[in-house]
């Protein structure tokens, strides 16, 4: 019971429950400071079947009776009291918001099965006026129903937490990389408070439908598990779209073994998203690749597949969430995805994605390096003998990087035998009189014989720059 403008003496309960006063120490400010008066002895007062509590501005009266009958009196005289020392203490009561709720023992009726409501309900009245009597009530946090079977609280539990999930789940979407700890105490602080609220009172009565309902009150999305392969040089991945605990939808897609496990990777999130859209579901993907998920998170890519991927996130608006899951950890879903993307490396259906940029570019430079090594072998001048003596087949190691290998190999650099050719000496002669080429000045000259190497045999040239 609601009362107005209420200052909720203690006459109304010493009164009620014709307790003498007595100087517990409840004063007025215990009362405005909302100190539920049951912790204080006199304020529970009891007829023999009236129970009354007081709160700062709120009467709980719980009455009994063993009929309908009896229960209508018992309460009627309890009302009628309250309200005329309500009136003695010039207080008013708003019957518009006060409610009531009524049981039915289930001691007396048992043979009588689902009789546990009364078939009219009892009537109740203060001055005159009814007390509205509905099928459920709200008391402390917790909804009471008149069976007391708890559905209607289970309902709205679900409903509350379904709405801070979704808070949660928002927020983890926009930030991936959030600090695990800091997600568990939010879980634990927010969500389990919530959802453990007066657990005490209402957690043995549960029904099996009731258990399951709760636990899937943080999963209301369809868990989709993503994974990418690459076996054997076959490319593919999988998609496994799961309704609790079972295998809803798997899709294999196979594709070109130029493509990239990464290019899989973001692949089959694009899938994922695209089933997601046509069939208007919400889901949440769990991917173990990291890297696809840095790939979207960056706003730095100017890969078109990249982009594509992302405007696919972008048009699926809240219907999609993005969960990383550690590979290999023994997840059943994410094995799952993991084993049906090695089945589609080799037989999943074709799919086309343009070959990544790091194929055409490896390609270009093994044609490039073909192309090379015929002009190179072909070259019959002497400094082509001689360098191929020493390096066999082409190597962008040792014959592009260092300047003074290929002043070495081949003979064209500051040696007086190369330069005399040109005219810029005048003879091809080193100091010592011997002919000045690279091999003169790298293995005999007496005059660089600080810094000389061995020269190597005929068959052990080729070996030699490898070493
Ligand atoms: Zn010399």
């Amino acid at each position: 019971m609601r009362m107005r403008k209420c200052l909720c003496k203690e006459g109304i309960l010493r009164k009620l429950g014709s307790l003498p006063k007595t100087n517990s120490g409840a004063d007025e400010n215990d009362i405005r400071a909302g100190i539920p008066l049951s912790k204080l002895p006199h304020h529970r007062c009891v007829f023999e079947r009236v129970f009354l509590q007081a709160f700062p501005d709120d009467l709980a009266l719980v009455t009994a009776g063993s009929v309908r009958k009896e229960l209508e009196i018992n309460t009627n005289e309890a009302l009628e009291l309250i309200h005329l020392t309500l009136v003695e203490l010039k207080l008013e009561l708003s019957v518009g918001k006060c409610q009531g709720l009524s049981f039915r023992s289930l001691v007396g009726h048992q043979k009588r099965k689902r009789q546990n409501i009364f078939k009219r309900k009892p009537i109740f009245k203060i001055n005159g006026q009814s007390i509205r009597i509905g099928e459920s009530l709200k008391y402390l946090g917790l909804l009471l129903d008149s069976r007391l079977t708890w559905s209607s609280h289970i309902l709205s539990l679900h409903a509350k937490v379904y709405n801070l999930t979704n808070n949660f789940s928002r927020i983890l979407k926009t930030d991936w990389n959030l600090d695990k700890e800091l997600v568990k105490i939010w879980y634990l602080t927010v969500i389990e408070k919530a959802l453990l609220y007066g657990a005490g009172v209402w957690g043995g009565a549960l029904t099996c439908d009731q258990i399951k309902r709760l636990h899937t009150s943080g999963e209301s999305r369809i868990r989709v598990y993503i994974d990418g392969s690459k076996v054997d040089g076959g490319v593919g991945f999988s998609v496994c779209i799961l309704h609790g605990e079972i295998q809803h939808k798997i899709i294999c897609k196979k594709l070109e073994p130029q493509n990239t496990v990464f290019q899989a990777e973001l692949g089959v999130l694009g899938e994922a998203v695209d089933w997601a859209i046509e069939n208007k579901k919400k889901i949440n993907i769990y991917t173990d690749s990291r890297s696809s998920i840095k790939a979207l998170k960056s706003c730095g890519s100017r890969s078109k597949f990249v982009i594509s991927i992302k405007n696919k996130f972008f048009l699926a608006e809240g219907l999609v969430g993005l969960v990383w899951v550690k590979a290999h950890v023994g997840i059943p879903g994410n094995e799952l995805a993991n084993h049906f993307a090695k089945l589609a490396s080799v037989e999943g259906e074709g799919m086309d994605i343009p070959f990544p940029y790091s194929f055409v570019k490896s390609t270009l430079k093994k044609k490039l390096l073909e192309d090379w090594q015929i002009y190179y072998g072909a070259c019959e001048t002497a400094s082509g003998n001689r360098i191929r003596s020493f390096v066999p087949r082409v190597d962008t190691k040792t014959l592009i990087k260092s300047k003074y290998l290929i002043y070495f190999l081949t003979g064209h650099g500051p040696f007086p035998c190369y330069l005399s050719r040109f005219k810029i000496l005048s003879s091809p002669l080193c100091e010592c009189g011997s002919l000045g080429d690279p091999d003169h000045y790298l293995f005999d000259c007496l005059m660089t014989r600080d810094h000389q190497l061995k020269k190597p045999s005929c068959e052990a040239k080729s070996l030699w720059l490898k070493t």
